[in-house]
Protein backbone atom coordinates (compact mmCIF):
# COMPACT_ATOMS: atom_id res chain seq x y z
CA UNK A 1 0.00 0.00 0.00
CA UNK A 2 0.71 3.70 -0.29
CA UNK A 3 3.65 4.11 2.44
CA UNK A 4 6.08 7.27 1.67
CA UNK A 5 7.03 9.16 -1.57
CA UNK A 6 10.66 10.47 -1.46
CA UNK A 7 11.73 13.00 -4.12
CA UNK A 8 15.19 14.50 -5.03
CA UNK A 9 14.88 17.86 -6.69
CA UNK A 10 17.10 18.92 -8.21
CA UNK A 11 16.27 21.88 -10.39
CA UNK A 12 17.53 25.52 -11.00
CA UNK A 13 15.17 27.04 -8.50
CA UNK A 14 15.08 24.31 -5.66
CA UNK A 15 17.68 21.39 -4.90
CA UNK A 16 16.78 19.17 -2.04
CA UNK A 17 14.65 15.78 -0.70
CA UNK A 18 11.10 15.90 0.18
CA UNK A 19 9.05 13.41 1.53
CA UNK A 20 5.55 12.64 2.53
CA UNK A 21 3.52 9.83 3.78
CA UNK A 22 0.59 8.70 1.16
CA UNK A 23 -1.82 6.87 3.44
CA UNK A 24 -5.09 8.79 4.71
CA UNK A 25 -4.42 10.48 8.16
CA UNK A 26 -6.83 9.67 10.53
CA UNK A 27 -6.99 9.97 14.57
CA UNK A 28 -3.26 11.44 14.56
CA UNK A 29 -2.01 7.92 12.37
CA UNK A 30 -1.59 7.88 8.52
CA UNK A 31 -3.19 4.11 7.61
CA UNK A 32 -4.07 2.32 4.71
CA UNK A 33 -7.66 2.80 3.11
CA UNK A 34 -10.00 -0.08 4.14
CA UNK A 35 -10.38 -0.88 0.36
CA UNK A 36 -6.69 -0.59 -0.39
CA UNK A 37 -8.06 2.16 -3.58
CA UNK A 38 -4.85 4.30 -4.90
CA UNK A 39 -5.33 7.09 -7.03
CA UNK A 40 -2.21 8.40 -9.28
CA UNK A 41 -0.66 12.24 -9.18
CA UNK A 42 0.14 13.52 -12.60
CA UNK A 43 2.92 16.67 -12.91
CA UNK A 44 0.85 18.57 -15.42
CA UNK A 45 3.99 20.00 -17.24
CA UNK A 46 5.11 16.54 -18.43
CA UNK A 47 1.69 14.25 -18.15
CA UNK A 48 3.89 12.08 -16.28
CA UNK A 49 2.61 10.03 -13.22
CA UNK A 50 4.73 11.57 -9.72
CA UNK A 51 3.24 8.71 -7.33
CA UNK A 52 -0.16 6.97 -6.37
CA UNK A 53 -1.82 8.53 -3.24
CA UNK A 54 -3.85 6.26 -0.85
CA UNK A 55 -7.88 6.86 -2.06
CA UNK A 56 -10.26 6.91 0.58
CA UNK A 57 -14.52 5.76 0.69
CA UNK A 58 -17.57 6.17 2.77
CA UNK A 59 -15.93 3.54 5.32
CA UNK A 60 -12.52 5.39 5.90
CA UNK A 61 -14.74 8.79 6.27
CA UNK A 62 -16.89 6.81 8.86
CA UNK A 63 -13.78 5.79 10.95
CA UNK A 64 -12.45 9.36 10.50
CA UNK A 65 -15.79 10.73 11.91
CA UNK A 66 -15.67 8.35 14.72
CA UNK A 67 -12.09 9.84 15.34
CA UNK A 68 -13.02 12.95 15.42
CA UNK A 69 -15.92 12.31 17.81
CA UNK A 70 -13.87 11.14 20.38
CA UNK A 71 -11.54 13.69 19.98
CA UNK A 72 -13.91 16.52 19.90
CA UNK A 73 -15.66 15.40 23.29
CA UNK A 74 -12.42 14.13 24.89
CA UNK A 75 -9.67 17.42 24.31
CA UNK A 76 -11.52 19.72 21.90
CA UNK A 77 -13.97 22.19 21.66
CA UNK A 78 -14.16 24.39 24.37
CA UNK A 79 -12.59 22.28 26.71
CA UNK A 80 -9.41 23.12 25.18
CA UNK A 81 -9.21 27.08 25.95
CA UNK A 82 -8.98 29.42 22.76
CA UNK A 83 -5.36 30.71 23.80
CA UNK A 84 -4.14 26.61 23.67
CA UNK A 85 -6.13 26.40 20.19
CA UNK A 86 -4.21 29.73 18.50
CA UNK A 87 -0.87 28.67 20.58
CA UNK A 88 -1.13 24.91 18.31
CA UNK A 89 -2.47 26.85 15.03
CA UNK A 90 1.07 29.06 15.15
CA UNK A 91 2.75 26.15 15.67
CA UNK A 92 1.66 24.75 12.93
CA UNK A 93 2.52 28.25 10.92
CA UNK A 94 5.87 27.86 12.40
CA UNK A 95 6.32 24.33 11.06
CA UNK A 96 4.89 25.21 7.50
CA UNK A 97 7.21 28.12 7.51
CA UNK A 98 10.24 25.96 8.63
CA UNK A 99 9.41 23.52 5.18
CA UNK A 100 8.16 26.47 3.25
CA UNK A 101 10.80 25.32 0.19
CA UNK A 102 9.70 21.47 0.78
CA UNK A 103 5.90 22.27 0.35
CA UNK A 104 6.69 24.95 -1.96
CA UNK A 105 8.38 22.39 -4.31
CA UNK A 106 5.61 19.88 -3.91
CA UNK A 107 2.76 22.44 -4.77
CA UNK A 108 4.71 23.13 -7.75
CA UNK A 109 5.38 19.15 -8.99
CA UNK A 110 1.95 18.95 -8.92
CA UNK A 111 -0.24 21.42 -9.72
CA UNK A 112 2.17 23.07 -12.51
CA UNK A 113 2.50 26.91 -10.95
CA UNK A 114 5.98 28.36 -10.76
CA UNK A 115 8.10 27.44 -7.51
CA UNK A 116 8.59 30.64 -7.10
CA UNK A 117 4.64 31.99 -6.76
CA UNK A 118 3.94 28.52 -4.89
CA UNK A 119 6.48 29.95 -2.42
CA UNK A 120 5.52 33.52 -2.36
CA UNK A 121 1.67 32.98 -2.73
CA UNK A 122 0.41 29.96 -1.77
CA UNK A 123 2.57 28.69 1.32
CA UNK A 124 3.14 31.87 2.04
CA UNK A 125 -0.74 32.82 2.25
CA UNK A 126 -1.60 29.71 3.96
CA UNK A 127 0.81 31.10 6.71
CA UNK A 128 -0.45 34.09 6.98
CA UNK A 129 -4.05 32.47 7.39
CA UNK A 130 -3.03 30.07 10.06
CA UNK A 131 -1.62 33.01 11.97
CA UNK A 132 -4.33 35.47 11.52
CA UNK A 133 -6.92 32.70 12.64
CA UNK A 134 -4.89 31.62 15.64
CA UNK A 135 -5.19 35.69 16.99
CA UNK A 136 -9.10 35.23 17.10
CA UNK A 137 -9.12 31.82 18.70
CA UNK A 138 -9.39 33.72 22.20
CA UNK A 139 -11.63 36.33 20.86
CA UNK A 140 -14.52 34.35 20.04
CA UNK A 141 -17.55 35.42 22.69
CA UNK A 142 -21.19 36.24 22.97
CA UNK A 143 -22.83 38.80 24.04
CA UNK A 144 -25.12 40.17 27.31
CA UNK A 145 -28.26 41.28 26.17
CA UNK A 146 -30.39 43.02 28.95
CA UNK A 147 -34.18 42.49 28.36
CA UNK A 148 -35.64 43.48 31.87
CA UNK A 149 -34.32 44.45 35.28
CA UNK A 150 -35.86 40.57 36.15
CA UNK A 151 -34.46 38.73 33.16
CA UNK A 152 -31.08 39.03 30.86
CA UNK A 153 -29.70 36.74 28.35
CA UNK A 154 -26.25 36.14 26.93
CA UNK A 155 -25.16 34.25 23.98
CA UNK A 156 -22.53 31.46 23.04
CA UNK A 157 -20.80 30.80 20.47
CA UNK A 158 -20.00 27.30 20.48
CA UNK A 159 -18.51 24.78 17.74
CA UNK A 160 -20.62 22.49 15.32
CA UNK A 161 -18.44 20.07 16.58
CA UNK A 162 -17.20 17.63 13.31
CA UNK A 163 -17.05 20.01 10.33
CA UNK A 164 -16.33 18.23 7.07
CA UNK A 165 -14.17 20.21 4.65
CA UNK A 166 -13.55 19.55 0.77
CA UNK A 167 -11.70 21.65 -1.24
CA UNK A 168 -10.30 22.12 -5.00
CA UNK A 169 -6.97 22.03 -6.28
CA UNK A 170 -6.69 25.43 -7.96
CA UNK A 171 -4.75 26.69 -4.79
CA UNK A 172 -4.42 23.35 -2.47
CA UNK A 173 -3.02 24.62 0.71
CA UNK A 174 -4.04 28.19 0.69
CA UNK A 175 -7.56 26.40 0.98
CA UNK A 176 -6.59 23.92 3.38
CA UNK A 177 -5.48 26.68 5.66
CA UNK A 178 -8.71 28.93 4.57
CA UNK A 179 -10.87 25.75 6.12
CA UNK A 180 -8.29 24.27 8.58
CA UNK A 181 -7.44 27.72 10.05
CA UNK A 182 -11.21 28.96 10.85
CA UNK A 183 -12.33 25.44 12.05
CA UNK A 184 -9.46 24.57 14.27
CA UNK A 185 -9.65 28.48 15.93
CA UNK A 186 -13.30 28.38 17.01
CA UNK A 187 -12.97 24.70 18.32
CA UNK A 188 -14.29 22.13 15.33
CA UNK A 189 -12.61 19.03 14.69
CA UNK A 190 -12.25 18.56 11.10
CA UNK A 191 -12.03 15.77 7.78
CA UNK A 192 -10.52 17.46 4.93
CA UNK A 193 -10.64 16.02 1.61
CA UNK A 194 -8.50 17.10 -0.61
CA UNK A 195 -8.73 17.06 -4.12
CA UNK A 196 -7.32 14.14 -5.65
CA UNK A 197 -5.56 15.96 -8.33
CA UNK A 198 -3.60 17.72 -5.85
CA UNK A 199 -3.44 16.07 -2.67
CA UNK A 200 0.53 16.25 -1.87
CA UNK A 201 0.78 19.71 0.19
CA UNK A 202 -2.39 18.41 1.88
CA UNK A 203 -0.25 15.49 3.05
CA UNK A 204 2.82 17.10 4.25
CA UNK A 205 0.78 19.19 6.39
CA UNK A 206 -0.97 15.64 7.81
CA UNK A 207 2.21 15.14 8.55
CA UNK A 208 2.93 18.34 10.56
CA UNK A 209 -0.46 17.79 13.29
CA UNK A 210 1.06 15.56 15.38
CA UNK A 211 4.17 17.86 16.05
CA UNK A 212 2.47 20.99 16.62
CA UNK A 213 0.78 19.81 19.37
CA UNK A 214 -3.42 18.96 18.21
CA UNK A 215 -4.72 15.70 20.12
CA UNK A 216 -5.53 12.74 17.54
CA UNK A 217 -9.01 13.23 15.47
CA UNK A 218 -8.71 17.04 15.88
CA UNK A 219 -7.37 17.28 12.16
CA UNK A 220 -8.53 14.38 10.05
CA UNK A 221 -6.63 14.63 6.20
CA UNK A 222 -8.60 11.63 3.81
CA UNK A 223 -7.72 11.94 0.54
CA UNK A 224 -10.13 10.55 -2.32
CA UNK A 225 -12.08 10.92 -5.18
CA UNK A 226 -15.05 13.61 -5.06
CA UNK A 227 -18.09 10.53 -5.95
CA UNK A 228 -16.65 8.41 -3.17
CA UNK A 229 -14.96 10.71 -0.18
CA UNK A 230 -16.35 13.38 -0.98
CA UNK A 231 -19.89 12.38 -1.21
CA UNK A 232 -19.45 10.12 2.16
CA UNK A 233 -18.63 13.71 3.78
CA UNK A 234 -21.86 15.32 2.67
CA UNK A 235 -24.09 12.40 3.48
CA UNK A 236 -22.65 11.39 6.62
CA UNK A 237 -25.01 12.15 10.28
CA UNK A 238 -22.04 12.76 11.92
CA UNK A 239 -21.33 15.99 10.56
CA UNK A 240 -22.88 18.89 11.21
CA UNK A 241 -21.53 20.93 8.85
CA UNK A 242 -19.48 21.31 5.54
CA UNK A 243 -17.59 23.88 4.04
CA UNK A 244 -17.07 23.22 -0.01
CA UNK A 245 -15.11 25.49 -2.57
CA UNK A 246 -15.19 24.11 -5.61
CA UNK A 247 -17.52 23.78 -9.31
CA UNK A 248 -21.13 24.67 -9.24
CA UNK A 249 -22.09 21.93 -9.89
CA UNK A 250 -20.84 19.71 -7.27
CA UNK A 251 -21.50 22.47 -4.84
CA UNK A 252 -25.48 21.67 -5.26
CA UNK A 253 -25.04 17.69 -5.01
CA UNK A 254 -23.72 18.63 -2.20
CA UNK A 255 -26.54 20.94 -1.02
CA UNK A 256 -28.62 18.34 -1.88
CA UNK A 257 -27.30 15.50 -0.30
CA UNK A 258 -26.88 17.54 3.22
CA UNK A 259 -30.56 18.50 2.61
CA UNK A 260 -31.43 14.55 2.18
CA UNK A 261 -29.07 13.50 4.98
CA UNK A 262 -29.28 15.22 8.38
CA UNK A 263 -29.51 19.42 7.35
CA UNK A 264 -25.83 19.91 8.00
CA UNK A 265 -25.41 23.36 7.23
CA UNK A 266 -23.53 23.79 4.54
CA UNK A 267 -21.41 26.87 3.04
CA UNK A 268 -20.01 27.05 -0.61
CA UNK A 269 -17.27 28.76 -2.35
CA UNK A 270 -18.23 28.21 -6.09
CA UNK A 271 -17.44 29.51 -9.47
CA UNK A 272 -17.35 32.80 -10.99
CA UNK A 273 -17.36 34.87 -14.55
CA UNK A 274 -16.08 38.46 -12.98
CA UNK A 275 -15.85 41.03 -14.94
CA UNK A 276 -13.12 43.64 -15.46
CA UNK A 277 -14.16 46.98 -16.32
CA UNK A 278 -11.61 49.21 -17.67
CA UNK A 279 -13.06 53.05 -18.01
CA UNK A 280 -11.82 55.53 -20.26
CA UNK A 281 -10.21 57.57 -17.53
CA UNK A 282 -7.65 54.87 -16.02
CA UNK A 283 -4.39 54.77 -15.36
CA UNK A 284 -4.15 52.70 -18.60
CA UNK A 285 -0.75 51.52 -18.01
CA UNK A 286 -1.66 49.85 -14.79
CA UNK A 287 -5.34 48.64 -15.79
CA UNK A 288 -3.62 46.69 -18.72
CA UNK A 289 -1.25 44.85 -15.98
CA UNK A 290 -4.46 44.32 -13.36
CA UNK A 291 -6.21 42.60 -16.04
CA UNK A 292 -3.64 40.47 -17.66
CA UNK A 293 -2.83 39.01 -13.92
CA UNK A 294 -6.66 38.97 -13.18
CA UNK A 295 -6.82 36.56 -16.52
CA UNK A 296 -3.62 34.68 -16.42
CA UNK A 297 -2.57 34.34 -12.99
CA UNK A 298 -2.61 30.33 -12.01
CA UNK A 299 -3.33 30.04 -15.95
CA UNK A 300 -7.00 30.82 -15.17
CA UNK A 301 -7.33 28.79 -13.01
CA UNK A 302 -9.13 31.46 -10.23
CA UNK A 303 -12.69 31.73 -8.89
CA UNK A 304 -12.30 34.78 -8.95
CA UNK A 305 -10.37 35.42 -12.59
CA UNK A 306 -11.73 38.86 -14.61
CA UNK A 307 -12.56 36.80 -17.64
CA UNK A 308 -15.34 39.15 -19.12
CA UNK A 309 -13.14 42.15 -19.82
CA UNK A 310 -14.95 45.43 -20.01
CA UNK A 311 -13.42 48.17 -21.87
CA UNK A 312 -14.80 51.73 -22.75
CA UNK A 313 -14.49 52.88 -26.73
CA UNK A 314 -11.91 55.84 -25.74
CA UNK A 315 -9.38 52.93 -24.54
CA UNK A 316 -10.65 50.23 -26.52
CA UNK A 317 -7.78 50.11 -29.29
CA UNK A 318 -4.94 50.93 -26.92
CA UNK A 319 -5.96 48.64 -24.05
CA UNK A 320 -6.62 45.52 -26.69
CA UNK A 321 -2.93 46.06 -28.15
CA UNK A 322 -0.77 46.21 -24.78
CA UNK A 323 -3.26 43.26 -23.61
CA UNK A 324 -2.27 41.23 -26.48
CA UNK A 325 1.43 42.23 -25.81
CA UNK A 326 0.75 40.41 -22.45
CA UNK A 327 -0.66 37.59 -23.64
CA UNK A 328 2.03 36.81 -26.60
CA UNK A 329 4.63 37.63 -23.83
CA UNK A 330 3.37 34.78 -21.36
CA UNK A 331 2.85 32.41 -24.46
CA UNK A 332 7.21 33.10 -24.67
CA UNK A 333 7.44 32.62 -20.93
CA UNK A 334 6.00 29.31 -20.75
CA UNK A 335 7.76 26.57 -19.38
CA UNK A 336 8.58 23.91 -16.39
CA UNK A 337 7.97 24.44 -12.98
CA UNK A 338 11.45 25.15 -11.75
CA UNK A 339 12.78 27.16 -14.35
CA UNK A 340 13.14 30.65 -13.45
CA UNK A 341 12.15 32.51 -16.31
CA UNK A 342 8.73 30.38 -16.64
CA UNK A 343 5.92 32.83 -15.93
CA UNK A 344 2.93 30.83 -17.53
CA UNK A 345 2.65 26.53 -16.68
CA UNK A 346 0.48 24.27 -17.55
CA UNK A 347 -3.28 23.63 -16.60
CA UNK A 348 -3.26 21.15 -14.02
CA UNK A 349 -4.62 17.99 -15.54
CA UNK A 350 -5.38 16.45 -18.47
CA UNK A 351 -9.34 16.90 -17.59
CA UNK A 352 -8.86 20.59 -17.52
CA UNK A 353 -7.13 20.72 -20.26
CA UNK A 354 -10.01 19.05 -22.48
CA UNK A 355 -12.02 21.52 -20.51
CA UNK A 356 -10.37 24.74 -21.27
CA UNK A 357 -9.55 23.59 -24.91
CA UNK A 358 -13.21 22.87 -25.55
CA UNK A 359 -14.46 26.51 -24.65
CA UNK A 360 -11.80 27.43 -26.97
CA UNK A 361 -13.16 25.50 -30.47
CA UNK A 362 -16.53 26.40 -28.60
CA UNK A 363 -15.79 30.37 -29.23
CA UNK A 364 -14.36 29.40 -32.46
CA UNK A 365 -17.25 27.57 -33.64
CA UNK A 366 -19.90 30.63 -32.37
CA UNK A 367 -18.16 32.84 -34.54
CA UNK A 368 -15.77 35.43 -31.77
CA UNK A 369 -12.50 36.25 -33.23
CA UNK A 370 -9.27 34.65 -31.75
CA UNK A 371 -7.10 37.62 -30.99
CA UNK A 372 -4.35 36.06 -29.40
CA UNK A 373 -3.43 32.24 -28.90
CA UNK A 374 -6.41 30.00 -29.33
CA UNK A 375 -3.89 26.54 -29.35
CA UNK A 376 -2.30 23.85 -27.37
CA UNK A 377 0.90 25.11 -26.50
CA UNK A 378 3.95 22.67 -27.30
CA UNK A 379 3.85 18.63 -27.53
CA UNK A 380 3.97 18.03 -23.61
CA UNK A 381 1.90 18.69 -20.92
CA UNK A 382 -1.22 20.54 -20.74
CA UNK A 383 -0.22 23.75 -21.93
CA UNK A 384 -2.85 26.02 -23.65
CA UNK A 385 -1.80 29.70 -24.90
CA UNK A 386 -2.92 32.36 -23.37
CA UNK A 387 -6.12 33.22 -25.50
CA UNK A 388 -8.20 36.56 -26.33
CA UNK A 389 -11.53 36.56 -28.01
CA UNK A 390 -13.07 39.90 -29.47
CA UNK A 391 -15.96 40.29 -31.67
CA UNK A 392 -18.14 37.97 -28.93
CA UNK A 393 -21.66 38.26 -28.03
CA UNK A 394 -23.70 37.71 -24.62
CA UNK A 395 -25.12 34.89 -25.31
CA UNK A 396 -21.90 32.99 -26.36
CA UNK A 397 -20.73 29.79 -23.83
CA UNK A 398 -17.71 31.61 -23.67
CA UNK A 399 -19.10 34.70 -22.43
CA UNK A 400 -21.38 33.15 -20.02
CA UNK A 401 -19.85 30.32 -18.30
CA UNK A 402 -16.67 29.63 -16.55
CA UNK A 403 -13.73 28.34 -18.37
CA UNK A 404 -11.05 28.01 -15.60
CA UNK A 405 -8.57 28.94 -18.22
CA UNK A 406 -6.11 31.64 -19.44
CA UNK A 407 -8.82 32.48 -21.43
CA UNK A 408 -10.07 36.25 -21.84
CA UNK A 409 -12.89 37.53 -23.36
CA UNK A 410 -13.35 41.70 -24.46
CA UNK A 411 -16.17 43.58 -25.03
CA UNK A 412 -16.59 47.35 -25.79
CA UNK A 413 -18.76 49.81 -24.19
CA UNK A 414 -20.40 52.89 -24.21
CA UNK A 415 -21.62 53.94 -21.10
CA UNK A 416 -21.66 53.52 -17.45
CA UNK A 417 -25.00 52.47 -17.16
CA UNK A 418 -24.58 49.99 -20.31
CA UNK A 419 -21.37 48.39 -18.45
CA UNK A 420 -23.02 47.73 -15.35
CA UNK A 421 -26.31 46.24 -16.60
CA UNK A 422 -23.97 43.61 -18.65
CA UNK A 423 -21.50 42.86 -15.82
CA UNK A 424 -24.72 42.01 -14.02
CA UNK A 425 -25.92 39.83 -16.68
CA UNK A 426 -24.65 36.63 -15.57
CA UNK A 427 -25.32 33.47 -12.88
CA UNK A 428 -22.27 34.09 -11.06
CA UNK A 429 -21.58 37.18 -8.30
CA UNK A 430 -18.29 36.17 -6.92
CA UNK A 431 -16.11 39.05 -7.94
CA UNK A 432 -15.73 42.44 -10.30
CA UNK A 433 -12.84 45.00 -10.88
CA UNK A 434 -13.26 48.16 -11.89
CA UNK A 435 -10.51 50.62 -13.02
CA UNK A 436 -11.19 53.99 -13.27
CA UNK A 437 -9.44 57.74 -11.48
CA UNK A 438 -12.93 58.80 -10.00
CA UNK A 439 -13.45 58.10 -6.88
CA UNK A 440 -17.01 58.58 -6.84
CA UNK A 441 -17.82 56.47 -10.04
CA UNK A 442 -15.77 54.06 -8.55
CA UNK A 443 -17.72 53.71 -5.70
CA UNK A 444 -21.10 54.26 -7.45
CA UNK A 445 -20.32 51.31 -9.85
CA UNK A 446 -18.82 48.96 -7.11
CA UNK A 447 -22.08 49.75 -5.06
CA UNK A 448 -24.23 48.19 -8.25
CA UNK A 449 -22.39 45.68 -9.10
CA UNK A 450 -23.52 42.09 -7.73
CA UNK A 451 -20.56 40.68 -6.32
CA UNK A 452 -19.21 39.29 -3.31
CA UNK A 453 -15.88 40.98 -3.85
CA UNK A 454 -15.10 44.24 -5.59
CA UNK A 455 -11.71 45.67 -6.60
CA UNK A 456 -10.80 48.80 -7.34
CA UNK A 457 -7.84 49.72 -9.18
CA UNK A 458 -6.99 45.73 -8.35
CA UNK A 459 -7.20 42.14 -8.98
CA UNK A 460 -6.65 39.00 -7.14
CA UNK A 461 -5.89 40.97 -3.88
CA UNK A 462 -7.76 38.72 -1.71
CA UNK A 463 -6.80 39.62 1.79
CA UNK A 464 -6.54 37.09 4.95
CA UNK A 465 -8.85 40.00 7.27
CA UNK A 466 -11.27 40.93 4.75
CA UNK A 467 -14.50 38.22 3.96
CA UNK A 468 -14.32 36.30 0.77
CA UNK A 469 -17.38 34.73 -0.90
CA UNK A 470 -20.12 34.86 -3.32
CA UNK A 471 -23.06 36.28 -4.53
CA UNK A 472 -25.95 34.68 -6.50
CA UNK A 473 -25.15 31.35 -7.55
CA UNK A 474 -20.96 31.53 -6.93
CA UNK A 475 -21.60 30.79 -3.53
CA UNK A 476 -22.97 30.53 0.38
CA UNK A 477 -21.47 32.34 3.32
CA UNK A 478 -18.29 33.76 3.80
CA UNK A 479 -14.49 32.96 4.01
CA UNK A 480 -11.86 34.39 5.77
CA UNK A 481 -11.80 37.93 8.22
CA UNK A 482 -13.89 37.76 11.27
CA UNK A 483 -16.76 36.79 9.29
CA UNK A 484 -15.35 33.56 8.70
CA UNK A 485 -15.85 33.11 12.61
CA UNK A 486 -19.73 33.01 12.31
CA UNK A 487 -19.75 30.22 9.95
CA UNK A 488 -18.12 27.58 11.76
CA UNK A 489 -20.19 28.87 15.11
CA UNK A 490 -23.73 28.37 16.17
CA UNK A 491 -24.70 30.51 18.50
CA UNK A 492 -27.19 29.76 21.26
CA UNK A 493 -29.17 32.41 23.71
CA UNK A 494 -29.00 31.92 27.20
CA UNK A 495 -31.99 33.62 29.52
CA UNK A 496 -31.76 33.75 32.88
CA UNK A 497 -34.16 34.56 35.25
CA UNK A 498 -32.99 36.34 38.42
CA UNK A 499 -36.60 37.58 39.74
CA UNK A 500 -39.65 37.14 37.30
CA UNK A 501 -41.88 35.07 39.45
CA UNK A 502 -44.85 33.03 37.38
P1 LIG B 1 -15.07 19.81 -8.46
O1 LIG B 1 -16.07 20.71 -7.90
O2 LIG B 1 -15.54 18.54 -9.07
O3 LIG B 1 -14.00 19.40 -7.34
C1 LIG B 1 -13.74 20.13 -6.16
C2 LIG B 1 -13.71 19.17 -4.97
O4 LIG B 1 -14.99 18.55 -4.84
C3 LIG B 1 -12.71 18.02 -5.11
O5 LIG B 1 -12.15 17.75 -3.84
C4 LIG B 1 -13.58 16.87 -5.55
O6 LIG B 1 -13.05 15.61 -5.21
C5 LIG B 1 -14.85 17.14 -4.76
N1 LIG B 1 -16.06 16.51 -5.29
C6 LIG B 1 -16.33 16.18 -6.57
N2 LIG B 1 -17.55 15.60 -6.65
C7 LIG B 1 -18.06 15.58 -5.41
C8 LIG B 1 -19.29 15.12 -4.85
N3 LIG B 1 -20.24 14.57 -5.60
N4 LIG B 1 -19.49 15.28 -3.53
C9 LIG B 1 -18.55 15.84 -2.74
N5 LIG B 1 -17.37 16.27 -3.21
C10 LIG B 1 -17.12 16.15 -4.53
O7 LIG B 1 -14.21 20.59 -9.47
P2 LIG B 1 -13.33 19.96 -10.66
O8 LIG B 1 -14.05 18.91 -11.43
O9 LIG B 1 -12.03 19.59 -10.12
O10 LIG B 1 -13.23 21.23 -11.58
C11 LIG B 1 -14.33 21.53 -12.43
C12 LIG B 1 -14.61 22.99 -12.49
O11 LIG B 1 -14.88 23.50 -11.20
C13 LIG B 1 -13.47 23.85 -12.96
O12 LIG B 1 -13.28 23.84 -14.30
C14 LIG B 1 -13.91 25.17 -12.42
O13 LIG B 1 -14.86 25.75 -13.24
C15 LIG B 1 -14.52 24.84 -11.12
N6 LIG B 1 -13.60 25.03 -9.99
C16 LIG B 1 -13.82 26.11 -9.22
C17 LIG B 1 -12.98 26.34 -8.15
C18 LIG B 1 -13.17 27.52 -7.25
O14 LIG B 1 -12.25 27.89 -6.54
N7 LIG B 1 -14.34 28.11 -7.22
C19 LIG B 1 -11.93 25.48 -7.88
C20 LIG B 1 -11.75 24.36 -8.68
C21 LIG B 1 -12.62 24.15 -9.74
Amino acid sequence: MPGTFTHQFDTPTYKGTVSVNLGLFINGEFVDPVDHETIEVINPATGKVITSIAGGSAKDIDIAVNAAKKAYKAAWGLKTPGSVRGKLLNKLADLLEEHIDELAALEALNTGKTFATAKAADITGAIKTFRYFAGWADKVHGKTIETTDQKFAYTRHEPFGVVGQIIPWNFPIVMLAWKLAPALATGNVSILKPSEITPLTALKVAGFINEAGFPPGVVNIVNGYGSKAGQAISEHLGISKVAFTGSTLTGRKILKAAAESNLKVVTLELGGKSPTIIFDDADLEQAVKWASHGIFFNMGQVCTAGSRIFVQEGVYDAFLQKFTAVAKFLETAAGDQFTPTTKHGPQVSSGQFDRVMSYIGSGKAEGATVHAGGERLGTNGYFVQPTIFTDVTKDMKIVQEEIFGPVGVVLKFKTEEEVIEAANDTTYGLAAHIFTQNISRAIRVTNALEAGSTFVNCALTSETSVPFGGYKQSGIGRELGEYALDTYTQVKGVHINIGLNL
